[in-house]
């Protein structure tokens, strides 16, 4: 291919289900190629099996590849809308005499494949059509079949997977219509990779043995084969197929569990790829980075210890106003009511400290809740115990003495530290009855951050509300 000749990649989720994460790590490969490349990236709906696809499955996939930031060129493609392009290239198939009508029934082709058992040989159905005068057709119904050669070897350039080669003689006369006259998936993806003008077919090697049969079909057309790339299936942690069980959920099910469409996309560019010893990266430094010879050649390992430890550092890493837009869009993916000015401002300040911690959006929004709750609220098992050797007395005189402090952190610190000191405790003693007061947990930001960020009245009333809840003696 002339290396001007731009990049165009593809996405051919088949939309039977949800966008599955390894669906998902395809057409991220995909998109972080085109990008890198500065092509093209489609998207086609491979719906061309009417009982297994559904307007539902469709819709799931674009929204899971909408909420993991990978836009499509141009509208997506419906396989079953181009039926009839299909039927056309196998017309033109059948017209160059690479292709032959076959009327061999069911039973003919079993019993074929029986004697050819029995016979010790590979059970690959050999047509009598093949070879028959077309003068003999009967009236009877056909499918259309590939004149595939039997001589020789099909060989692809595999990117991923280098030189890989087929003995014709061990691939069959693959079927391009039905005959009901609809197109098989094999000739369709030819077709449509084509029209599509397809540079890199980047998929699941899965695919490896269709790659085979696809490049019998571009030959026989005499078109361009692209260039395959087929990357490693995902494993989990123990080295199994990837199932339920270790994660292989729909996209959806991250989004829900609050990781960051970045950090989705970190974690699953590097189950496959690797730049150097990068772990962490942002969508940025892999476009800039990515290309097809660091993908690698054995099964990549689910692991949601290492995505754990990616979304943590990217929500780190994030900035404060975009954690915000993540928090809000997150309540708005669960149906929860829109933020006011005042929440909004105050989780800003309180960002810094939130975000210390956090790993997942839904931990993020948990160290924001001394913000996001109204008082009275509830104070969890953890934080009763606290409460438990606490005097009702401590906390009242405590309140006294903060009503004279200046009201920033290390004022408000200081403060509390002498009042410690004068009651002959440590300050934790102190600092985490405050904490279960002004939030009813026991892990929350800084305590002085935020009675700061909470004002003066409102952790005073927090801590007289958790004061009133105690009884007089220890
Ligand atoms: N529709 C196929 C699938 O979902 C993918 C086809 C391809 O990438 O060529 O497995």
């Amino acid at each position: 291919m002339p290396p001007s000749t731009p990049v165009i990649t593809r996405f051919a989720p088949s939309p039977t289900g949800f966008l599955h994460i390894g669906g998902a790590r395809t057409a991220l490969f995909n998109w972080l190629y085109a990008r890198a490349k500065g092509g093209k990236f489609l998207l086609r709906i491979e719906d061309t099996d009417r009982s297994r696809s559904s307007p539902e499955a469709t819709d799931a996939i674009f929204e899971g590849l909408r909420w993991l930031g990978l836009d499509w060129d141009g509208e997506a493609v419906s396989q079953f809308s181009r039926a009839d392009r299909h039927a056309e290239v196998a017309n033109e198939l059948l017209a160059s005499g690479n292709a032959y009508r076959c009327y061999s029934t069911q039973e003919e082709i079993a019993a074929f494949r029986e004697a050819e058992k029995a016979a010790t040989r590979p059970p690959l159905f050999r047509s009598p059509w093949r070879d028959a005068d077309p003068a003999d057709a009967p009236d009877l119904p056909f499918v259309v079949r590939l004149r595939a050669p039997r001589e020789g070897e099909t060989t692809i350039t595999d990117v991923v997977q280098g030189e890989v080669t087929w003995k014709n003689d061990t691939l069959d006369d693959l079927i391009l219509l039905r005959s009901d006259g609809t197109p098989t998936y094999m000739l369709a993806v030819v077709v449509d990779d084509h029209d599509m003008g397809v540079t890199h077919v980047i998929r699941g090697d899965d695919h490896l043995t269709n790659s085979a049969r696809q490049t019998l079909i571009y030959k026989a057309m005499g078109w361009p084969v692209p260039v395959f790339a087929h990357i490693p299936l995902i494993h989990g942690p123990d080295g199994a197929k990837l199932s339920k069980r270790h994660g292989a959920l729909g996209v959806e099910a991250y989004r829900e569990m609050g990781y960051m469409a970045e950090a989705m996309r970190n974690y699953l560019a590097r189950l496959g790829w690797s730049h150097g010893d990068d772990e962490f990266f942002t969508t940025a430094q892999a476009v800039e980075w990515f290309d097809l010879d660091k993908v690698g050649k054995s099964p990549a390992r689910f692991d949601f210890k290492k995505l754990e430890n990616l979304s943590g550092q990217h929500i780190r890493m994030a900035s404060n106003e975009q954690l915000l837009k993540e928090i809000e869009e997150y309540f708005a993916a669960h149906n929860k009511p829109p933020l006011d000015e005042t929440r909004r401002e105050l989780l800003l300040q309180a960002m810094d400290g939130m975000k210390e911690r956090a790993k997942t959006l839904p931990q993020l929004i948990d160290m924001g809740r001394f913000i996001l709750e109204e008082r009275p609220f509830e104070t969890d098992a953890p934080a009763q115990k606290v409460l438990r050797n606490v005097s009702q007395g401590m906390l009242k005189d405590l309140t006294t003495r903060l009503q004279h402090a200046t009201w920033t952190p290390s004022d408000i610190e200081a403060s509390v530290r002498e009042f410690a000191e004068e009651n002959q405790t440590g300050l934790g003693k102190i600092a985490q009855p405050l904490r279960v007061a002004l939030t009813g947990r026991t892990v929350s930001p800084s305590v002085f951050d935020m009675m700061s960020i909470l004002g003066r009245e409102e952790s005073l009333a927090r801590i007289n509300d958790c004061a009133n809840s105690l009884g007089t003696e220890v």
